[in-house]
C-alpha cells in the first residue's frame, strides 16, 4: 500500500501509478528518514557526570524531605527556622546539582552534534 503524493489516494503496492490521477509511484528513499531523525535525537547517551549530578539532586531532596518529615515530629528548638533552613540548603543544593547536570547534558549535546556535522 502506497499513498499517492498528488491526490492522496490510496494504492496497491503492484500499481506503479495512482489508480486515481495516474501519478507515478514514488516512495520515499530508504534510509533518508531515519538519518534525519537521528539528527534531530538528543546526543546518544548521557555522561556519567550528568546522570550522577541528577541522582544527586534527587537524593538531596528525598534526605532534605526525609529530614523535615521527621523534624515535623521531633522535638527540636528553633523547629520553624531550622526546617526552614533545612528546606531551603537541600532545595538549592538540589538545584545547583541539577543545574550543573543540565549544563554538562547541554555542553556533550552541542559536542556530539558537531562531531557529527564535520
Ligand atoms: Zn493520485
Amino acid at each position: 500500500m502506497w499513498i499517492c503524493r498528488n491526490c492522496g489516494k490510496e494504492n496497491p503496492d503492484t500499481a506503479k501509478t495512482c489508480t486515481a490521477c495516474g501519478e507515478k509511484s514514488v516512495l520515499p528513499p530508504k534510509g533518508a528518514q531515519p538519518k534525519r531523525r537521528a539528527a534531530n535525537a538528543p546526543a546518544e547517551g548521557t555522561p556519567f557526570v550528568a546522570r550522577a549530578l541528577e541522582a544527586a539532586a534527587w537524593g538531596i531532596l528525598a534526605l532534605g524531605l526525609m529530614g523535615i518529615f521527621v523534624g515535623l515530629f521531633a522535638a527540636i528548638p528553633w523547629k520553624g527556622a531550622v526546617l526552614l533552613v533545612l528546606a531551603v540548603t537541600a532545595g538549592s543544593w538540589a538545584l545547583l546539582a541539577k543545574g550543573v547536570a543540565q549544563a554538562v547534558r547541554d555542553a556533550h549535546a552541542i559536542r556530539a552534534r558537531l562531531e557529527r556535522e564535520e
